[in-house]
């Protein structure tokens, strides 16, 4: 029979999801996530739970401190938590990139912080997006510069997931003229601590993805030692790119963690709820959207599964990830919309499941890459020209 489960997997990553999913039961039920995503608040228990299995550091170096792990596994683990609370899923992406920014040779003694980080005992953020800049980052305004042994750091940052949690946040500024024009030139990554008197974290409160923490960051002549740059001096994007096609895949696995959990409410919906003396799912109209949904679901998991295995056999991936990204997320926008249809008044009750799903469904469709920047890349590779 037909189900939203992902299909042909080894044992071990079976095992994997399992372990998720007792972990998450234990810390997360469903009821304690909704109310978790109703507060705002920070699932604390089962963030320390995740870095007790070592789940925080899949994506790290064994040898600095990570879990290792594949790109599959990764993916595996944050469809698992989306399911539960998407939010949480959010902030497990960010953690996943700390992981592989930290261990792929950034060559900074931050690199040192990874056990800390993959424990959950440390909790980090990513400032890239400015209130100016989000799509168009290269146009951002944040800036450093060197005052005798540290970086003093000016500017603001908006939507900042886990920044309220966080000891430090990875900043991208300029700490450097751009060169020859280009604007990627010139950035650089530098790890701010947060607890200091330059810097002060608001929290913003969305319609979506509300327990991922999202918050302000103004930095007022915030300092870090120099030793907390991270990677190369004025060379940021060139280790941030080196993880684009991971972080792609890892967003995809949040969307079929969406978009798997509201099918499944919504099927189990269409089999309970009567009209008419049977069951609403006896209907055609309403066994066609689920038809539809389901299918969406089987083809997004396949391109996702596709980018994955493109990834971890070392092929140039950048095409396969952008796509799976995109279809990941524009098929569970579709499949949360039929979700809400089909459950019509109780779906959008605060007690339902549905309305969290539908809500938390809009960032995939702009974040961490919007898809209209995806769809411009994609048009790129097919050789038209360029749009921006
Ligand atoms: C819950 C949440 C968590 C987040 N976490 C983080 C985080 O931890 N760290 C961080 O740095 N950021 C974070 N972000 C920010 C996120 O990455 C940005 O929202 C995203 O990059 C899009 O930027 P924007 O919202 O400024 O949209 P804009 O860049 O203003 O885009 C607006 C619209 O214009 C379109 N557009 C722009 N340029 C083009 C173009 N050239 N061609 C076609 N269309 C275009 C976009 O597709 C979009 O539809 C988070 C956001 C949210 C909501």
């Amino acid at each position: 029979m037909l189900n939203t489960r992902p299909f042909q997997e080894s044992p071990e990553r079976a095992d994997l999801r399992e372990l998720v999913e007792s972990l998450l039961g234990r810390h997360l039920p469903a009821d304690r996530a909704l109310a978790v995503d109703r507060e705002g608040a920070f699932a604390s228990a089962a963030w320390a739970a995740l870095g007790e299995a070592g789940l925080l550091g899949l994506g790290g170096d064994e040898t600095s401190g990570g879990s290792g792990g594949t790109v599959g596994d990764a993916v595996a683990v944050v469809e698992e938590i989306a399911r539960v609370l998407p939010s949480l899923a959010v902030d497990y992406v960010v953690c996943g990139m700390a992981m592989r920014m930290l261990g792929d040779g950034a060559g900074s003694p931050v690199a040192g912080w990874m056990p800390e980080i993959a424990s959950g005992a440390k909790v980090c953020a990513f400032g890239l997006s400015e209130p100016d800049v989000g799509t168009d980052l290269l146009g951002l305004r944040t800036s450093a510069r060197v005052d005798g042994d540290r970086w003093v750091v000016k500017g603001q940052k908006l939507w900042i997931s886990l920044a309220h949690e966080a000891e430090v946040a990875f900043v991208l500024c300029r700490t450097d003229p751009a060169e020859e024009g280009r604007r990627s030139r010139g950035l650089s990554l530098i790890a701010v601590p947060l607890d200091q008197e330059g810097v002060t974290v608001r929290r913003v409160h969305l319609a979506g993805m509300r327990a991922a923490g999202t918050c302000e960051i103004f930095l007022d002549d915030a300092v870090a030692p120099l030793d907390n740059l991270v990677g190369a001096r004025g060379r940021a994007m060139s280790i941030l790119g080196k993880t684009l096609d991971v972080e792609r895949v890892l967003a995809a696995g949040l969307s079929l963690g969406i978009g798997r959990a509201a099918l499944d409410l919504h099927v189990s919906h269409l089999k309970e709820r009567e009209a008419f003396g049977r069951p609403i799912g006896a209907f055609q109209a309403l066994q066609h959207a689920a038809a539809d949904s389901i299918a969406d679901l089987t083809a997004s998991r396949a391109l996702v599964d596709a980018a994955v295995r493109s990834i971890e056999a070392g092929e140039p991936s950048l095409e396969m990830s952008a796509m799976a990204k995109l279809v990941a997320a524009e098929s569970t926008a579709r499949i949360v919309d039929r979700g809400m249809r089909a459950m019509a008044a109780s779906g959008l009750a605060e007690e339902s499941a549905m309305q969290m799903y539908f809500r938390d469904a809009r960032l995939q469709l702009f974040s961490p890459v919007s898809n209209d920047m995806i769809r411009n890349i994609l048009g790129e590779s097919m050789g038209l020209p360029r749009s921006y």
